[in-house]
């Protein structure tokens, strides 16, 4: 094999490994130290917190408040309550709306259907 062939492979497996570790690396936020929401003290991402990031969240709580915040929520509540609670009122409203611009699709032809058979 000649050197410029050899070269052109290691750069094509170069590329490529650091191509494959950038589509493995999962994203992490810029900073890797936030401020808490709740008491205001700096402190560092961790798993959760960078998952919640990467879940497009804005607002960071500490290891001491998450957990206290934890223990404020009632077992049962825990979880699903707030996020049943969230989709069903952003659900009825979007569908709402949705339905609404359905009706209006739906009656434009009607109206001119009505219009025409009354001329
Ligand atoms: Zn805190």
């Amino acid at each position: 094999m000649k050197p410029e062939t050899l070269m052109g492979v290691a750069a094509a497996v170069v590329a490529l490994v650091a191509v494959l570790g950038l589509l493995k690396q999962k994203r992490q936020p810029p900073s890797r130290i936030f401020k808490c929401g709740r008491c205001g003290s700096a402190a560092h991402h961790n798993d959760r917190t960078s998952e919640a990031w990467r879940n497009g969240k804005t607002r960071f709580f500490c290891q001491a408040c998450h957990r206290q915040w934890l223990q404020s929520q009632p077992p049962l509540e825990r979880g699903s309550g707030n996020a049943r609670r969230d989709s069903m009122s952003t659900g009825r409203t979007g569908n709402s709306g949705c339905l609404g611009v359905l009706a209006l699709l739906a009656l434009l032809p009607l109206g001119g259907l009505l219009a025409w058979a009354c001329l």
